[in-house]
């Protein structure tokens, strides 16, 4: 990796600044309902505490709009995470100022403290220079650990790195750069990119940069619609974004020229309206009847799918198949988990949705590399430069 790993420097004695993503649910009575992320950046914890260092974490949490807002406290965190490293885990009611800097030069080696939300203040994400600047005086060295909000230049993931040096990436920032690297730079072939979700708009990026670098793309989910669609295909009541039909075209024609697969659904299951209580329907052809709504690829598309994940040496996914919020529409998903799960291949699931349909199967350990990021990740891959890795220090 280009860039300095945290394993590079020597932590002892040295108050060290590290940005983590403890981005948790919470519950209404504020209690953490998945502690993934925590659990995340504990390899990264323990190596600085254990080799001496003075550690000053710092993260967002939910979207608090550059206000105060209880709601939104990263306390829980902080009593999480002493829960599971068994020792104290002092929390500072403000990222900044007075009081975040005495505890900050008060701590001893292998101590550490959680600071409070982020984005409490507007510079946060404005990426203000004094305010950076601020954060920056409380500590000596820059660790990033928080892959999912390195795509986003803001003051603790870009703007600090100017105020402090070295700044080294975390172990799990680390092992997201080699994984999703390999996928973008060296991949072993065949490469099959599976992209499902909402809207083309969204992926319009990651579908072209496939197009250039994976040999087979399958299109799952609302946004097959729209491919399909752009092809004259009837797609009933499906939600299809009509403003998109000349971009699809332009990408079906693209695969074509660049002899890859752009592989769409050949059948489909359908339902009358969009709700929990719909009843389940396979449509066994491509088109899809008049009055019914695609709401997931139908048997037919997850055994050819199924059998082009069995082909690769290289596997990348984002966004479902299907509405698999709704049981009776998670079936395509869920296949593609257990296809996705039996192959051999280097795997990696990103994005919410695709990580969660893993991990309900219990299949997270039978793909190589699950992503913390969403849409981290889908910009690293989409060959996108992430401000909060270009601005850490070259190795
Ligand atoms: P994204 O955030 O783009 O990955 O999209 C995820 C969302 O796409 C999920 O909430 C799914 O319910 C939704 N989705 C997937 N397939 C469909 C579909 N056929 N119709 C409507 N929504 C869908």
């Amino acid at each position: 990796m280009p860039k300095l790993s945290v394993r590079d420097i020597d932590p002892k004695g040295k108050r060290i600044f590290m940005r983590v993503d403890f981005n948790v649910p919470l519950n209404d009575n504020g209690e953490i309902t998945d502690d993934t992320r925590i659990q995340a950046s504990l390899p990264t914890i323990q190596y600085i505490l254990e080799r001496g260092g003075r550690l000053i974490l710092a993260s967002h949490l939910g979207r608090p709009k550059g206000k105060v807002n209880p709601k939104y406290s990263l306390k829980p965190a902080a009593t999480r995470l002493a829960q599971i490293l068994g020792k104290p885990v002092p929390f500072v009611a403000d990222c900044i100022g007075p009081e975040a800097e005495a505890a900050a030069h008060a701590l001893k080696d292998g101590e550490v403290l959680l600071l409070e939300n982020l984005r409490f203040h507007p510079e946060e994400e404005k990426n203000v220079p004094e305010f950076a600047q601020k954060l920056a005086a409380l500590a000596e060295v820059y660790v990033d650990d928080a892959f999912g909000s390195a795509h986003r230049a803001h003051a603790s993931t870009e703007g600090i790195t100017h105020f402090l040096s070295p700044c080294a990436a975390g172990l799990l920032m680390e092992k997201e750069l080699e994984y999703l690297g390999k996928a973008l730079e060296n991949p072993a072939r065949p490469y099959v990119a599976i992209v499902g979700g909402a809207k083309v708009s969204d992926k319009i990026e990651l579908l072209q940069n496939f197009l250039k670098i994976a040999d087979t793309v399958l299109v799952g989910g609302a946004m097959a619609y729209t491919f399909l669609k752009a092809q004259g295909v009837e797609t009933g009541k499906s939600k299809t974004e009509d403003d998109k039909l000349d971009l699809a075209k332009s990408l079906l024609t693209e695969a074509t020229s660049r002899g890859k697969h752009l592989l769409l659904p050949i059948d489909h299951i359908v339902a009358d309206k969009f709700d929990v209580s719909a009843v389940a329907e396979t449509a066994p052809t491509r088109e899809i009847p008049a009055d019914r709504i695609g709401l997931d690829i139908g048997p037919a598309t997850r055994a050819e799918y199924a059998a082009e994940i069995a082909k690769a040496k290289t596997i990348v996914w984002n966004g479902p198949m299907g509405v698999f919020e709704m049981p009776q529409f998670a079936e395509g998903t869920l296949a593609i988990a257990k296809a996705v799960a039996a192959s051999s291949a280097i795997s990696i699931v990103g994005g919410g949705d695709s990580v969660a349909a893993v991990k309900k199967m219990g299949l997270g350990d039978k793909v190589s590399h699950i992503s913390t990021g969403g849409g981290a990740s889908l910009e690293f891959l989409s060959g996108i430069t992430l401000p909060g890795v270009a601005a850490l220090t070259e190795k």
